[in-house]
């Protein structure tokens, strides 16, 4: 049997055994263990907006541009969106040397786990990247004239984006991250039982409330 710092070095509950909830007065409240249907939700959002800028962009004539997109994706999901965003997150604290969680997973993990929440500049950094990569369709279907794709790719980005601010978002773990909607006292409750983290976040302010 593993020695649980040999898979948990941190103590974060989410990759405590599971009999520890028991006693978790915020229990079902957050998507803080990994189950396969919410990794096939999240890649079912992700096909949601990437078909129609697919077929917008090869309409368009500019199908081979889709390399760059492709290209972006993999350094801002793999580098820069992994160290902003996901290195705070309670799934990258487990040991080993790939995520296994119901958004990147099996992405690498170059960077440490961060336990402190996200910084300004991290959040300004996401967005810049999210306007970044969800944009770059747009460029080559305006080039293309490609109107209808613009219209269907735009509404499945505020229909992913609603489904994620609206059901995900809520119930996500990672806490610090500029689009979490958990209530401020799951949050405290949720710090209360990971020591490690709680330290990181009072350290750069946090207060716990209640
Ligand atoms: S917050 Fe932590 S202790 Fe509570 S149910 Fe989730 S993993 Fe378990
Ligand atoms: S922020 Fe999302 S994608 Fe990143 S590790 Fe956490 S659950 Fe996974």
């Amino acid at each position: 049997m593993r020695n649980k710092n040999q898979i948990n070095p941190y103590d974060i509950c989410t990759w405590r055994p599971i009999s520890k909830c028991n006693d978790c007065i915020i229990k079902g409240y957050l998507k803080c263990h990994f189950k396969i249907r919410y990794l096939l939700n999240f890649i079912g959002l992700f096909l949601l907006f990437a078909i129609p800028a697919v077929a917008g962009v090869i309409l368009a004539g500019y199908g081979w541009f889709l390399l760059g997109w492709i290209a972006f994706g993999i350094i801002f999901f793999e580098f820069w969106e992994i160290r902003i965003l996901c290195s705070h997150c309670p799934f990258y604290a487990e040991k080993g040397r790939s995520l296994h969680c119901f958004g990147n997973y099996l992405s690498l993990k170059v960077w440490r786990f961060h336990p402190e929440p996200m910084n300004r500049s991290e959040k300004i950094q996401l967005f810049v990247g999210f306007f970044i990569f969800f944009g770059y369709p747009y460029i080559f279907m305006f080039l293309g004239r490609q109107y209808i794709f613009i219209i269907l790719y735009s509404i499945s980005l505020i229909v992913f984006f609603g489904l994620l601010l609206g059901r995900r978002c809520p119930r996500c773990v990672n806490l610090s991250c500029p689009l979490n909607r958990v209530p401020k006292k799951v949050v405290d409750a949720f710090l209360k039982r990971n020591p490690v983290m709680r330290k990181a976040w009072e350290e750069e302010g946090y207060v716990i409330t209640s």
